[in-house]
Order: structure tokens, then C-alpha cells, then sequence
């Protein structure tokens, strides 16, 4: 007869039962079989729809039943369901001690490169298997880091990710494969890595990373890895670790450039002790807008993997209280030292930050848009200017290596950092149209024009890009 096994807080709906041996040959069936005798569970466990709430994650041995035929998905008599309470998208089960696993004889032959080395052996390989890692993000540092610990056999991996694959993301980011263009990240994710290693438990978290849920999702995990690319996820992250006394093992990338560091409060310093302040918005530009070299993060997720598993291992020396930086271009690994800054505002002897903040406020993030500020056309409406052949001029401030990918023919080209000294080009009495790739340098430009006295300049909103989404689908988008 299948088995439920119940998480703590459900057991006093269940007079205490920490499993309970129910009939059924579906898991709908078994979870019927649960509330029906024990109806206090039913509220927790289904919403008044009927439909199994979706804070409540089920799992077929070691599946997640969402990845499998959901509650249709058949019991044999062997099998155990594990009912896990999750928040935002699923938690990890309670840490189980390293001596308490074993590893099957299919396990001892998969790692066996690993087992015949001193520094991992089977004590170290059991310890990976007991760790609990959450990766956020499944990009291009996620992406490489999350399968090396599958492969090394981390027993349970978190993913953090809400996006869709894109035809973009796949020059780096290497969970996903072409036919992946337009599913959920997370789900092509799990499978990727369940296909890698059949042994490890993914928990994926079907969200963004908020100030909200932070805390409840790190809860589970034992080392976090941050892959994301934006600075108020970064500072986040920073803090919730720093919060939880979890290590923080960091990289970011920018183009040829990697940064790479474990920030560990109780051993060192963390983010914040390196750049107590996010830049001003608008000055760092992310890898959308400046690019990145597709291997780059390839790299710097490597190394992420690798501080991931020395710290599960307890081996070897962390890259904590260390910065190391990584020109892919000269190929020079460089290191700086961190300290720990004794005034810091969150890892300080005297905090001033306690508990989690509004991080996109921190970072500005709310207060940029400044093409809200800019007068606007649309694509659609420079189209009917276009067509009507209206007297005015379209003005492209992209870079000359991506006005060779596409471009407006009759349109004048100038950067945007040469804007400045090229005004004498424009008039004042003209019409003028700005646009860039998405819409964000061109505002700029609008801004710029406006504050030297051009009084008719508008912003293409949504930029060339957009024009190639809507308006010519033939013009090539980047
Ligand atoms: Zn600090």
C-alpha cells in the first residue's frame, strides 16, 4: 500500500502520523484517501476550488509529481508520496546528516573519480550528496554551475528562475538546447539536470527572488549561489545570506570581465563590505545592453561550482575575503583582498540594516525610467511618418558594429557619447525622431537634445528592435 509521508506542520491534522499507508493507484487518489480520513488536512491541502493549492508540492519518491502526470500520476504499491509545504514554489526537505546516506552501487560506480580521490572519498561524496545548494538564476552562470553539481551528485538543488527560454540566451547558457526556445527555464532546467543525474532532488522555485520570500526560500538550503545580473537581486542575496549566516558564493560578468568571490559574514566580508552601495542606474550597463562573451560565464560558473563543492567538502582554501578577477581577453586571473569593513551596515559590529529593504528603491531601479519622462512615438507611428513622407529626421545613436547588423537606410548615425559634440549636425527647426536599440540610450539622447534647445525631438519607443518585432519581421533583431 503506498505511503504519505507528512511534513511537521501538517502531522497534528493527522493525529500526530508522521506517514500514513493509504489505498489508491493514483497520487489524486491516495491524497483523496488522506483527507477523507483525516478531513482537518483538507483546507491545508486543497483550496476551495478543489484543486491542490499550489504552496503544496507533492512528490512521487524522489519526483516532484509536476513533472511528472500531476495527480494523475500512478502509485504502485511501493511507492512513498512526500507532501511538501512550499513557499513560491517548493522547499527542500529537512538537511539529512552526511554518516545517515548511502550511496546505491550505481551511485559508487558514477562517482568513483571521485571516490578514489583522498579529498572527496566516500565521506566527501556523502557530504555532497547531504548538501543543499540553491542557485539563483538559471542563466549563463547558473547554468554551468547547476550542472557540475548534479554531476559532482549534490543531493538537492534549488533553481530560482520565472523566465522563458529565449532564442538569445542560448549562446551561454547551456541547460537549454533550441528546441527549449519558449518553455519555462525552470522546467527544461529540472529535466536537463534530472537527465544528468537521476539521483539528485531539484527544487524549483517558480519565481522572482523578493524581499518577500527570500528568507523562506534560502531556509532549506545550506550554501547559496548567485547567478543573477541585476543590482537589486545582488544586494538581496547579500543580505538574506548575511541575515541567515548562509555563504554567499558569488560571480558576476560583463562582456570579457568576471568577478568571482564567496561573501560568508561569519567568515569574512560580504557584498556589501566591497560596495556598500549599488552604482547610480544606468551607469553599469547589464550584459543585455553591453554584451557578454558567451563563454565568459562558462568560466566564472565554473568557479562557482568549484567554491561550492570545496565548501561542502570542507576542503581546501575558500575564496573567502578574496575578490578574483578574470580577463578572458589577456586571459590573467588576478586576486584582490577583501577585508571586512567594521562598518559595514548589515555584517557590522553595529547594524543598521536588520532585516530586509525595498532593494529596487536601494538601487534607484524605481526611480530611472526616464523614457516615461521623453515624449514618445510608437513604431507604429513612425511607420505612418515613414509612409506619409513627413519631413524629419530619424536619428540612430547606436553603435557603428550594431548599425552593421540593421539599420534605418535614410537614418543619421550618431553614438550617443558623440552626441554632444556633433549637434552642430542636427537643427532645431527639424522634426527629430531618436532611437537606439530598446529605447534607453535614445531617451538619453532625447534628454540631451532637449537640454540644448531642441524643442521637436521625440523617442522611438521600444527601439529598432521593436520596429524589427512589429513592423519588418525580415530585419534581423540582436
Ligand atoms: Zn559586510
Amino acid at each position: 500500500m503506498p505511503k504519505i509521508h507528512l511534513p511537521t506542520p501538517l502531522r497534528p491534522y493527522a493525529d500526530g502520523a508522521s506517514s500514513v499507508d493509504v489505498h489508491g493507484s493514483t497520487v489524486a487518489e491516495a491524497l483523496g484517501g488522506l483527507v477523507t480520513r483525516y478531513g482537518g488536512l483538507r483546507r491545508h491541502l486543497y483550496d476551495e476550488a478543489g484543486k491542490l493549492r499550489s504552496f503544496v508540492n507533492v512528490y512521487r519518491n524522489e519526483e516532484d509529481v509536476r513533472y511528472l502526470q500531476r495527480e494523475a500520476t500512478p502509485l504502485s504499491p511501493s511507492d512513498s508520496l512526500s507532501i511538501i509545504p512550499s513557499i513560491a514554489g517548493g522547499k527542500a526537505a529537512p538537511p539529512a546528516p552526511a554518516d545517515a546516506v548511502t550511496l546505491s552501487n550505481e551511485e559508487v560506480r558514477r562517482y568513483s573519480r571521485h571516490l578514489i580521490m583522498p579529498e572527496v572519498g566516500l565521506e566527501g561524496q556523502k557530504k555532497l550528496k547531504a548538501a543543499r545548494v540553491l542557485a539563483i538564476g538559471t542563466g549563463g552562470l547558473g547554468s554551468p554551475l547547476s550542472l557540475y553539481l548534479a554531476a559532482a551528485g549534490v543531493g538537492t538543488i534549488g533553481l530560482v528562475d520565472f523566465d522563458v527560454v529565449d532564442d538569445s540566451n542560448l549562446q551561454r547558457q547551456i541547460l537549454f538546447g533550441t528546441e527549449d526556445v519558449g518553455r519555462s527555464k525552470l522546467q527544461a532546467a529540472s529535466e536537463r539536470l534530472r537527465g544528468v543525474n537521476p539521483n539528485i532532488h531539484i527544487v524549483p522555485f517558480d519565481t522572482r527572488l523578493t524581499s518577500e520570500n527570500a528568507l523562506d526560500i534560502l531556509q532549506g538550503f545550506d550554501i547559496v549561489a548567485d547567478g543573477t545580473d541585476n543590482f537589486p537581486t545582488r544586494y538581496l542575496v547579500n543580505d538574506a545570506c548575511v541575515l541567515t549566516g548562509k555563504p554567499n558564493v558569488y560571480a558576476s560578468i560583463f562582456r570579457f570581465e568576471g568577478q568571482a568571490s564567496v561573501f560568508w559574514a561569519e567568515k569574512g566580508p560580504c557584498y556589501r563590505c566591497l560596495y556598500s552601495e549599488p552604482p547610480p542606474p544606468g551607469l553599469v550597463p547589464s550584459c543585455a545592453e553591453g554584451g557578454v562573451l558567451g563563454i565568459l560565464p562558462g568560466l566564472l560558473g565554473v568557479v562557482q561550482a568549484t567554491e561550492t563543492i570545496k565548501l561542502i567538502l570542507g576542503e581546501g582554501e575558500p575564496l573567502v575575503g578574496r575578490l578574483l578577477l578574470v580577463d578572458a581577453l589577456s586571459m590573467r586571473f588576478r586576486e584582490l583582498k577583501l577585508h571586512k569593513n567594521p562598518e559595514c551596515v548589515i555584517c557590522g559590529p553595529n547594524p543598521t540594516v536588520t532585516k530586509l529593504i525595498d532593494y529596487e528603491a536601494f538601487c534607484g531601479v524605481a526611480a530611472e525610467a526616464p523614457a516615461a519622462a521623453v515624449p514618445e512615438v510608437t513604431v507604429e507611428e513612425l511607420k505612418a511618418i515613414r509612409e506619409r513622407e513627413e519631413d524629419f529626421v530619424l536619428l540612430d545613436v547606436r553603435e557603428p558594429h550594431e548599425i552593421s547588423i540593421c539599420a534605418f537606410p535614410e537614418s543619421v548615425k550618431i553614438p550617443l557619447g558623440k552626441l554632444t559634440e556633433n549637434l552642430h549636425r542636427l537643427s532645431t527647426a527639424d522634426e527629430i525622431v531618436v532611437h537606439c536599440k530598446l529605447g534607453g540610450r535614445s531617451a538619453k539622447a532625447v534628454e540631451l537634445l532637449r537640454q540644448s534647445g531642441f524643442r521637436k525631438v521625440r523617442n522611438l519607443a521600444g527601439g529598432i528592435d521593436r520596429w524589427a518585432e512589429r513592423i519588418d519581421r525580415s530585419m534581423p533583431r540582436y
